[in-house]
């Protein structure tokens, strides 16, 4: 008989559940995400009775869901470990009915940092020239993101990227920081503050598609685009917009779309505005302000070899934007805030 290995040590687990209430640690990253879906199953945000609404679960483990519409989302019981180890959850079934059945119209609500409880640092990091938007309505989940637009760059900026973006040497005009600021700030301590203030990470698919068009956003440029008017399966309009006509061209092709319904139909021009300089995925239709002015740049339009990711293009367009606002100081985005002041938000549990 050979002789028995002795048992190795193994180390203790060293990574605790950050979740209030919750012992558990874990040896692993990917153990504590298991874990967390499993038992800390978080809200699904969707939309009912002409409300946004956030439903949590009745009981976290097993998952017990309840959506309002009446549909009710279970998972077995099992063994803590088992449990864990399952692919799927009662919440990811009741997130993708909330997806397809309860989509939340698109529209966006600044940020009040005076309401929040945002903190000194990221308040005194905002008045550097940034705005934050809650925005509604992606059609995929989170259906509610926490957006940070530089005003004076005109670009969306990432948790993961604000201390790059203050210091990259094409934006050090738009950003002139004084020492003081400089010394209180790394990236990695910006990074982190926004991100507890809530603040979206760069989306790994960079997805962020809406379910239709949103009120012009404030810190953006507007440009003259096109739509997608074909559908998709199930008859749902696919109206994701481009900022060129040749890669709306390449998207025509695409086989998501419903061949029969969409038969005959093409694209339409419309007012959009891109979070990313570039792909569809990052470009919104919008309903643009009165008196908008939009940029068009018609060699950019027809040639995809067009340096539009550039920074160059970026500044530009954020110079026209503020020369616009400069000759029509009475545009006010108002009329549109006031527009939603109608959503409520209603958390619901059991
Ligand atoms: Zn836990
Ligand atoms: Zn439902
Ligand atoms: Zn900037
Ligand atoms: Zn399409």
């Amino acid at each position: 008989m050979p002789p028995k290995s002795q048992p190795t040590e193994k180390p203790p687990p060293v990574i605790p559940c950050p979740k209030a209430g919750c012992s558990r640690t874990f040896w692993t990253q990917k153990d504590l995400d298991r874990h967390s879906v499993a038992m800390h199953p978080g809200t699904v945000t969707l939309w009912w009775n002409e409300a946004v609404v956030t439903v949590g679960a009745i009981t976290d483990y097993p998952q017990h869901f309840r959506c309002s519409c009446g549909r009710e989302f279970k998972d077995r019981s099992a063994s803590a470990t088992d449990y864990e180890a399952l692919e799927s959850h009662a919440f990811d079934e009741f997130q993708t009915h909330a997806l397809r059945t309860h989509m939340v119209p698109p529209h966006w609500v600044p940020v009040d940092a005076k309401a929040e409880k945002l903190g000194p640092l990221v308040k005194e990091f905002l008045s550097k020239g940034f705005s934050l938007y809650d925005i509604y309505g992606f059609s995929a989940a989170p259906v509610v993101r926490r957006l940070l637009i530089c005003n004076k760059c005109s670009v969306l900026v990432f948790a993961q990227s604000a201390g790059r973006h203050l210091t990259e040497i094409e934006r050090r005009a738009e950003h002139p920081l004084d020492d003081k600021f400089n010394n209180k700030y790394s990236p990695a301590m910006l990074t982190d503050l926004l991100l507890k203030a809530g603040v979206s990470k760069a989306d790994q698919n960079r997805n962020y598609r809406l379910n239709g068009k949103i009120p012009q956003l404030p810190g953006l440029p507007v440009l003259d685009g096109f739509r997608c008017d074909r559908f998709l399966a199930g008859g749902v309009p696919c109206s994701v917009a481009f900022p060129k006509e040749s890669t709306m061209n390449n998207h025509a092709g695409d086989d998501d779309h419903d061949r029969k319904l969409s038969a005959g139909r093409r694209h339409s021009p419309c007012p959009c505005q891109n979070l990313l300089g570039g792909g569809w995925k990052a470009t919104w239709v919008i309903i643009p302000n009165p008196g908008y002015s939009a940029i068009s740049e018609p060699s950019s339009l027809t040639s995809e070899s067009k340096g539009e990711h550039g920074s160059t293009r970026g500044l530009s367009a954020s110079r026209t934007r503020r020369s616009s606002l400069s000759r029509k100081p009475n545009l006010d985005p108002d009329p549109i805030r006031t527009l939603f002041i109608r959503i409520r938000t209603i958390r619901t549990r059991g």
